[in-house]
């Protein structure tokens, strides 16, 4: 079932809390796909009722990035869900979801700002304020439907580890399930983005899981000097591709690593054309 209004959510999740069901929460931006689906499937497993949200969040967006032209299939993305046995698909309207006549600016909205250690670094450094979008929504959304539950992906995990934290910091009462990455055969991370990508394009964007690999490989071989393993990224690289940054960092903390250990995970970020890609892999 469609839900545009909130009241209305909120109302049916009453209904289930009174009958003692346990609820999950997966939050999406839509054009679902496989690595969605992952979530989705943990959570109809796990919980009695699923709730997934397909909301393109304007305020998460800097100027000058896809707002406009990112995909949006509801109706695929609904069937999708039928037929994974979610509940309700929650996709309330900007205005729905930020009040009538909304304003996008700290001005004029309550946000949820999460630690500048966490958000000055990565995706952080070039999408400024992206966090900040980031975490309103996702609180906004916990207490809409007061999940028991909320599924994140790994392949965004700076944002999953921001969205722990603030779970932590303001003692919501959730718990977050992280969910692993889900690729092509190819090693290509599934991404709505990817719809953006010619098939030349997907080519040179394997470069990302490449990359992350091969690292993980001179890991397993014995390799822990941070600078050593970044070293063997650049065999890879070509003028197609526009390294953002490949960082070693704590895989709770986000701090830097200068030797590589179990807890270590590697995040980049490569720009291919106009279509920025992100990739991780933990190296334990
Ligand atoms: P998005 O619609 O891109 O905001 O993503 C919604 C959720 O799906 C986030 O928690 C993502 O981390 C997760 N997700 C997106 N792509 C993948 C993937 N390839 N594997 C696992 N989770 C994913």
């Amino acid at each position: 079932m469609i839900v545009l209004q909130i009241e209305k959510l909120k109302e049916q999740i009453k209904n289930w809390k009174k009958e003692g069901l346990t609820v999950g929460l997966v939050p999406t931006m839509g054009a679902l796909h496989a690595g969605h689906k992952s979530l989705i499937d943990k959570s109809v497993e796990k919980c009695d009722r699923t709730v997934v949200s397909v909301f393109v969040n304007p305020i998460q967006f800097c100027p000058g990035e896809d707002l406009d032209k990112y995909p949006r299939t509801l109706e695929a993305d609904s069937e999708l869900c039928k037929n994974a046995g979610v509940d309700i698909v929650f996709a309330p309207s900007p205005k729905e979801m930020y009040g009538e006549g909304y304003i996008l600016s700290n001005d004029f909205l309550t946000y949820v700002i999460p630690p500048y250690f966490y958000v000055n670094k990565l995706c952080g450094k070039s999408r400024v304020g992206h966090f900040d979008g980031v975490c309103t929504v996702v609180n906004k959304l916990f207490n809409i439907v007061q999940p028991d539950y909320a599924f994140f992906g790994e392949k965004d995990a700076q944002q999953l580890i921001i969205i722990k934290k603030m779970v932590k910091d303001l003692n919501i009462p959730v718990e977050i399930v992280p969910c692993p990455i889900v690729r092509e055969q190819s090693g290509l991370a599934l991404s709505s983005r990817n719809k953006y990508l010619s098939s030349e394009q997907k080519e040179q964007a394997l470069v990302l899981s490449k990359i992350l690999f091969n690292i993980k490989t001179c890991y397993d071989n014995g390799i822990k000097d941070v600078e050593a393993l970044k070293d063997t990224a650049f065999s890879f690289l070509n003028e197609h591709h526009d390294l953002e940054y490949l960082e070693f960092r704590d895989e709770n903390t986000l701090e830097e690593k200068t030797t590589a250990d179990n807890n270590t995970r590697v995040f980049i970020a490569v720009k291919i054309g106009d279509v920025r890609l992100i990739d991780n892999i933990l190296l334990k």
